[in-house]
């Protein structure tokens, strides 16, 4: 299919339940990054557009939270299935509007879905605790209970997987929902809207509204928000975090990422080369938890480069949409120069361009950038200290596992690492020292599974809970502990001290 032919589709909003146009008079274009071809026109949000989904909203919520545990998990096993069946479509539109390979494009689905199954178990996740007999005929007991509106804001690079990240837990803690995606891939969300309508969702407890800046900060503002999950760039995350807790929310704000992996002199070098290669590349680079910094320990820096770098001319970068390439393009134009940027400014610098991606020629007009590898790279070069999202890895020569663990805990963010080696006591003592979120030992990507959370430190997360898992049922509820007792009221009377356990 070309896209040369075809008009730009209007993208519309998702309010109680149906596609709705806008009414701001704003819109974005939304580009096939395989082309270049503009295809879509998503609404952007004013701030009374905000205001009347807020209303809608709050109008939904107090049905929604009586809702018996029963029927929100029923809600979120059909909403499973739906998803399941609806994988191949969803990696679609996905491809059509990211840009990332179908394959890729499903592992983001699989990952995504297991956010619904263990939203599923949403009955065994709320019970709270019961003390009988706390004092003398006085039983205490905790309960959570959702928080009401609660909003997502989310980034380009995971369009279906971030999203569902939030609204499992979200709607299954009995919230309603509203979701401002990012507005560069804004389709995959309205998918989703349409399967929660089809799984039983009442209509108005999600909601999609599109939008740039001007909707963030109605949402931010607004009052009745109660809760702002947001994904997205360390700059922006810093500010939603400030904007959303001076409104009285409750925000956890995830951010950028610059991921090490430190290889130790014992590891295996193909091994870690393989690991290298699938952790930088993949998704073009356009991973929060991407490894953008190879730490070669001592002597096993040269063979550690020939292997990466061996492995670089075979892979085929090209359309998602054609089943055989592994990489696709980046988000945007401006972006894919950006990235190119640092290749240039790395080389002034000082560092050795091992592969350079601006020389590999592609047809059409696609935000298409080959891989780069960057040898000799120092921790003052642009390329180490910015966060470049794009297929460009650089390795940094340290002498000793204490100067590559330095680098780790000094850099401004904390959000994935990863450690390659044989010698179990290294990993120990790896995990025990770095200040990172999540760590991998011999595993380069480690984006916990649905059912621990998914979290940063330092300038990668802002706020107290991580996301999904356990921290997102925290998040999304608030506990209120009830004390009880009923006495036989003949024995009754007043005091007036302070009541003590008896
Ligand atoms: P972004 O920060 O530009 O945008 C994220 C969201 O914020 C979008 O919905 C966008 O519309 C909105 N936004 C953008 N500028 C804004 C502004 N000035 N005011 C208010 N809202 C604004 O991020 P992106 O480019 O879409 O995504 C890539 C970034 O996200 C990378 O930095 C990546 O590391 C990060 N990311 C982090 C994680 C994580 O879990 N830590 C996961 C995925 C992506």
């Amino acid at each position: 299919m070309t896209d040369t032919m075809t008009k730009p589709a209007p993208i519309n909003h998702w309010l109680g339940g149906k596609l709705t146009p806008g009414t701001s008079g704003r819109s974005a274009k939304v580009f096939n990054p395989a082309t270049g071809e503009v295809q879509g026109l998503v609404d952007l949000a004013s701030t009374q557009e905000i205001d009347a989904a807020v209303q809608a909203a709050t109008a939904a919520a107090r049905a929604w939270r009586s809702v018996p545990l029963s029927r929100r998990a029923e809600i979120m096993f059909r909403f499973r299935a739906l998803l399941d069946a609806g994988r191949d479509d969803l990696a679609r539109i996905l491809t059509r509007e990211h840009g990332k390979v179908h394959a890729d494009a499903l592992g983001e689905i699989a990952r995504g879905i297991e956010n619904v199954d263990f939203a599923c178990g949403i009955p065994n996740l709320l019970k709270g605790g019961y003390s009988e007999g706390a004092s003398t005929g006085v039983d205490v007991y905790s309960i959570q209970q959702p928080l009401g509106v609660v909003a997502g804001i989310t980034p380009f690079n995971f369009p279906a997987m971030v999203p569902l990240w939030m609204i499992a837990n979200a709607l299954a803690c009995g919230n309603v929902f509203i979701l401002k995606p990012s507005e560069k891939d804004p389709s995959a969300s309205l998918f989703i809207a349409e399967l929660l309508q089809q799984a039983g969702l009442p209509d108005g407890v999600f909601t999609v509204i599109h939008g740039d800046k001007e909707a963030v900060d109605a949402l931010l503002e607004h009052p009745d928000i109660a809760a702002v999950s947001f994904v997205g760039s360390t700059p922006i995350a810093r500010y939603i975090y400030r904007k959303g807790t001076e409104h009285g929310k409750r925000v956890q704000a995830l951010g950028g990422a610059k991921n090490h992996m430190l290889v130790l002199p014992d590891a295996d070098v193909n091994m870690a080369a393989d690991a290298a290669v699938s952790a930088a590349y993949g998704s073009a680079g356009e991973r929060c938890m991407a490894i953008s910094v190879v730490l070669a320990v001592g002597d096993v820096g040269d063979e550690l480069v020939d292997a990466i770098a061996s492995r670089l001319p075979s892979l085929k970068v090209g359309p998602g949409s054609d089943a055989a390439n592994e990489m696709g393009p980046l988000i945007s134009r401006e972006h894919r120069d950006r990235v190119a940027g640092y290749i240039g400014s790395a080389a002034d610098q000082g560092a050795t361009v091992v592969v350079d991606g601006r020389a590999q020629a592609f047809d059409g007009n696609g935000f298409f950038l080959g891989v780069s590898l960057l040898d000799h790279v120092t921790p003052d070069m642009d390329a180490y200290r910015d966060e470049i999202f794009g297929p460009v890895l650089c390795v940094v020569r340290v002498p000793t596992y204490e100067a590559g663990l330095k680098l780790i805990n000094d850099n401004e963010f904390g959000n994935g690492t990863a450690i390659f080696t044989r010698d179990g006591g290294a990993a120990r003592q790896f995990q025990f020292d770095c200040q990172v979120g999540m760590v991998g030992i011999n595993v380069p990507i480690p984006v916990p599974v649905a059912y621990y959370s998914f979290g940063g430190w330092k300038a990668s997360l802002f706020g107290d809970t991580h996301m999904y898992g356990p921290d997102g049922v925290k998040f999304y509820t608030r506990t209120k502990v009830v004390t009880s007792r009923w006495p036989d009221p003949a024995g009754s009377r007043v005091d007036l001290g302070f009541p003590q356990n008896r």
